[in-house]
């Protein structure tokens, strides 16, 4: 790519250039979801973001190793070291082991995910995978002299910290303002200072997932995971660290503080923050009861929605927001969404019956450049769709006839398409895909009637049973087999 891709870095706060560390690699590291209930639609915001990234740096040609973790033990319920673990709670409360509760919320992520069309990382490690290179970094930490040991927990010495270094570098506050913005807490005693954060915490004896340690039988401090998992898979340094703007302020805030106490160097180049989804101006989350899930928003199945919407719908309504800007959930919003990308679609399907002139009346050329332009001004996805949209009207107007483009054109616009609707926004053709089913499935009924015929009952009850399993029943009568969709 001619061009330069630039990056807002919320470190420097301004767009840089972005210039990798170790080119054609690039690694990214982006805050993965607390496994203790269902992942909602803000979450999936982030997670499409940090997609499309992922996907237009593979497009440019980098190599990205993208680490994207499983947060299964160590996050409170409260940012300050306060009450319990949410997954150990949650186990409590429905008698189930944490790790029932770590898989079941795992499985469901990956389901979301994938009807998302969200692509996996390269590396999912869990916090719970790495203790013992997390007991490492506290050592290390503590061999700095940034951290000291309070009756089997370990705190970080923020304001020691900050006498060499500037704690507040990435949201841009200094100490002051944090030490008088800041509350004291019941039950945190132990600390030194109010900024203080546990690194390693006494488990009490109700306490349900603890490891051995040098100082207690405990569990790690929430930040510490991605502090030991992105420095194992990615280095003391690499290029890009993301999550949502919620996290700044304390998850990153304090993860950048304990890598440059034990590896004197700040993780990242470049942090990325995607801003929040929000309804009715409020951020959605689960602890406001205001959040809905993504299979609620494809099924129509909540009150606050007028009716279903399909995943790439929903993914579409994303991409029209530029990842730094918030984004209002609401029905209209979605309804506009969900006309605009049946318009895209319905050009997408129509490129391969275009029939090509003998002269142009447009070139396609400068709409690409005009769509990396976009994407190379930090992934501005909104102005990337608008030229989509003139792609849009140039290939309406050739099927109309009412606009002429020679061979050459007409395979420009198909790579573009292509390039840019279904590689980079990963979006899917969803009428292709339902237009398909049912000349498929009615090749695997044939098959079937055929295992039938040759006596081959075990292939023929396979054949059903696999498909009842996707959601396809069969009903077999005298004058043949039907099926449905459940
Ligand atoms: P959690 O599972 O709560 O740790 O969140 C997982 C990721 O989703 C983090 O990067 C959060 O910043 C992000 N996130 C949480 N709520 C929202 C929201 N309403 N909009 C966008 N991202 C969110
Ligand atoms: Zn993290």
């Amino acid at each position: 790519m001619k061009q330069s891709l630039f990056v807002y870095n919320t470190l420097t706060r301004q767009k840089e250039e972005f210039k990798p560390l170790n080119a054609p690699h690039v690694g990214m590291y982006v805050c993965g979801p607390t496994v203790y209930s269902d992942a909602h639609m803000g979450n999936a915001r982030t997670y499409i973001s940090f997609d499309l990234i992922f996907r237009y740096l593979s497009h440019l040609g980098y190599k990205v190793r993208y680490v994207r973790n499983i947060t299964d033990a160590g996050h409170l319920e409260s940012d300050a070291d306060e009450g319990e673990d949410k997954i150990s709670k949650k186990a409590k409360l429905a008698k189930l082991e944490p790790m029932e509760i770590v898989q079941k919320y795992t499985v469901g992520f990956h389901e979301v995910m994938q009807v998302l069309n969200i692509l996996p990382p390269s590396i999912e490690p869990t916090a719970t995978g790495h203790i013992i290179e997390q007991i490492e970094l506290v050592k290390s930490i503590i061999a700095e002299g940034y951290a000291y040991e309070v009756d089997g927990s370990i705190y970080f010495d923020v304001e020691k910290y900050n006498q060499k270094h500037n704690y507040g570098v990435l949201s841009g506050r200094n100490l002051d303002d944090l030490l008088n913005n800041t509350r004291t807490l019941g039950g945190q005693e132990d600390k030194r200072g109010k900024l203080d954060f546990a690194l390693w915490i006494k488990a009490k004896p109700e306490h349900l997932m603890k490891w051995t340690s040098p100082w207690s039988i405990g569990f790690p401090g929430w930040h510490l995971e991605c502090s030991a998992m992105s420095r194992k898979y990615l280095g003391d340094q690499f290029d890009i660290h993301g999550g949502g703007m919620d996290l700044i302020p304390t998850h990153h805030t304090n993860e950048i503080a304990q890598n440059e106490a034990c590896c004197h160097t700040n993780p990242a180049r470049y942090w990325v923050h995607t801003n929040m989804l929000t309804v009715n101006g409020q951020k959605m989350s689960k602890s406001l009861g205001n959040s809905f899930l993504p299979h609620e928003l494809f099924s129509g199945n909540n009150k606050i929605l007028n009716k279903a919407y399909s995943p790439m719908t929903v993914r579409f309504f994303m991409l029209q927001a530029h990842y730094r800007s918030t984004l209002d959930f609401s029905n209209e919003a979605m309804e506009a969404s969900e006309k605009g990308f049946k318009r895209l679609m319905n050009a997408f399907n129509l490129l391969d019956g275009l029939k090509a002139g003998n002269k142009t009346e447009v070139e396609i050329e400068p709409i690409r450049n005009r769509c990396y332009e976009a994407l190379n001004d930090d992934f501005n996805s909104p102005v990337l769709i608008a030229e989509l949209f003139e792609a849009t009207r140039i290939i309406n107007s050739v099927h109309d006839g009412k606009m002429v483009i020679d061979e050459k054109n007409i395979a420009e616009l198909k790579a573009l398409m292509n390039d840019f609707v279904i590689d980079i926004l990963g979006l899917k053709n969803e009428q292709a895909a339902n237009d398909e089913l049912p000349r498929v499935v009615d090749f695997i009924v044939n098959l079937r009637s055929e295992a039938k015929a040759n006596r081959d009952y075990a292939t023929s009850d396979k054949i059903r049973d696999g498909l009842q399993k996707v959601g396809i029943q069969l009903k077999d009568s005298k004058e043949g087999t039907t099926w449905t969709k459940i």
